[in-house]
């Protein structure tokens, strides 16, 4: 494989490639679901290749190929070269690079029991006992459970002599039950509406805890039926952790990408309202909102210790004590904010495509509160738990989100629960109205596994630790 990396590098430069570098990535999938007592999915899959991105002239160029062959090899990193001396004839400006010494390195995932080695039918064992506890309610009308592990090998090499292996392992679990009746379907999900997922082995399934959580979230689903809506207004709202965890994501995550922000990259609900300007400046929330970019996090679905650029891992803050503060950078663009240095969020997805700035772990830093102190010095609020539905506009600025489930706080208490609640905001409004954060035996980091990005599009993964957190006189109502 290094033969093969290094081929690549010498065909590259011997073209004309003032820079150069190569990934071989080999891929291996395993999907499994249940529904009602019977196996519903099974998805199991292996795949490698090898990608070529080089400067010459000043433009990038890629190619990539499967075909392991030396010949496909110079062949690929040949084509990678013409493309860049293509692209460079309607290039703006002059590509340059950020320094980053030379990486030899090698690095893994810490993973307790390789999941691949676990049987299928333990798997689907445990899929089952929970799938029996969920149907145990009566009134449930679908059981549905998830098991989910990606393992990742990757090889990195550039002009500039790192040689960079790593080894990447993620696994992952939930479960969903869904009640119909009086022609209405409401929904409960466990831990989110993605289950969760997380870095490490077959330990992690245990963590889920699903089987412990399967009969309450049966209970809820059926409660809901019957449960009234969610009245409108303005409320103090808590949002748990895994709802806290997608706004996170949508409103500060994707705004904080720098090539949205320079206008390179726009797919997707694509640009930004933190323009250059804001840097240091935009009181983005309150006193008690930090928000803290860490690609070295344990258990984080975006730990790696490098980047695909071969930038090493780093944590820094985004967001520090309401004031923005920091960005996503490449090599290419961490100028652009006046860094030296790239913070190392260039992932690709697989061999085929090239790196983008992705977002890598991004949590809310925990703040003092209990949450049933947090409830109690609550008047009239609302507690809402577990993603819906979002819609967020180009900025990222507008939002609105629902949640599965609400419950009403009236004077301090957790009263009736509430179908089909609703609320919705503008991001930094939002974000300043939040007075409360709870504290770290609260906080949980939770995975996200289809972050979409680019054209043609690509899947990254990544974790947003968080604990349920407070925010004051929000517009709340029913979702449509
Ligand atoms: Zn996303």
């Amino acid at each position: 494989m290094k033969e093969l990396a290094m081929l690549a590098i010498d065909a590259a430069k011997a073209r004309g490639a003032a820079y150069a570098d190569v990934r071989l990535v080999e891929t291996r999938v395993e999907n499994l679901g249940t529904k009602n007592g019977k196996v519903g999915s099974y998805e199991a899959s292996e795949d490698m290749g090898f990608g070529v991105r080089v400067i010459a002239s000043g433009a990038w160029g890629f190619a990539s190929s499967d075909d392991m062959s030396r010949e496909s090899v110079e062949k690929t990193a040949r084509a990678a070269v013409e493309t860049a001396l293509a692209s460079s004839k309607v290039k703006e400006e002059e590509l340059i690079l950020a320094p980053e010494s030379a990486h030899v390195a090698k690095w893994s995932t810490l993973c307790e029991t390789d999941p691949f080695k676990v049987p299928l039918s333990q798997k689907l064992e445990h899929l089952f006992k929970v799938d029996e506890a969920l149907r145990k309610v009566k009134g449930l009308t679908i059981a549905e459970c998830s098991m989910g592990f990606v393992r990742e090998k990757q090889l990195f090499a550039s002009t500039e002599g790192s040689l960079i292996e790593q080894e990447l392992v993620h696994s992952g679990a939930g479960m969903t039950a869904t009640a119909v009746g009086g022609g209405d379907v409401q929904r409960r999900s466990f831990p989110s509406s993605e289950g969760h997922s997380a870095s490490g082995g077959y330990e992690v399934i245990g963590r889920v805890k699903l089987l412990e959580n399967a009969g309450r979230i049966a209970e809820e689903a059926v409660a809901l039926l019957s449960a009234d809506v969610c009245p409108s207004g303005k409320k103090d709202v808590i949002l748990d952790g895994s709802q806290l965890c997608l706004q996170i994501h949508e409103s500060i995550g994707h705004p904080s990408e720098l090539d949205r922000v320079l206008g390179t990259e726009a797919n997707y609900a694509g640009t930004s309202y933190l323009s250059l300007d804001k840097l240091g400046k935009l009181r983005l929330g309150s006193k008690y909102v930090t928000i803290v970019a860490d690609s070295t996090l344990p258990g984080g679905l975006a730990t790696v210790g490098f980047d695909d650029e071969g930038v090493p891992a780093q944590k820094w803050e985004l967001v520090k004590d309401g004031l923005f503060v920091g960005y996503l950078t490449s090599r290419e663009n961490a100028r652009a904010c006046g860094e030296q240095r790239s913070r190392g969020c260039m992932r690709a997805d697989g061999w085929n495509r090239i790196p983008l700035v992705r977002m890598t772990n991004i949590g809310l830093a925990p703040g003092t509160w209990k949450l049933e102190d947090l409830i109690a010095d609550t008047a009239d609020g609302l507690l809402m738990e577990t993603n819906k539905s979002w819609s967020i506009d180009q900025m990222r600025y507008n939002f609105q989100f629902s949640t599965e489930i609400a419950w009403e706080i009236k004077n301090g208490k957790k009263g009736r629960m509430l179908k089909n609640p609703n609320y919705q905001g503008i991001s930094t409004e939002f974000w300043n109205s939040c007075d409360a954060v709870c504290d770290e035996t609260h906080w949980w980091p939770w995975g996200i596994i289809n972050c979409g990005k680019g054209q043609p599009g690509q899947i990254a993964r990544m974790s947003h630790g968080s604990a349920p957190a407070r925010f004051r006189g929000v517009n709340v109502g029913v979702a449509r």
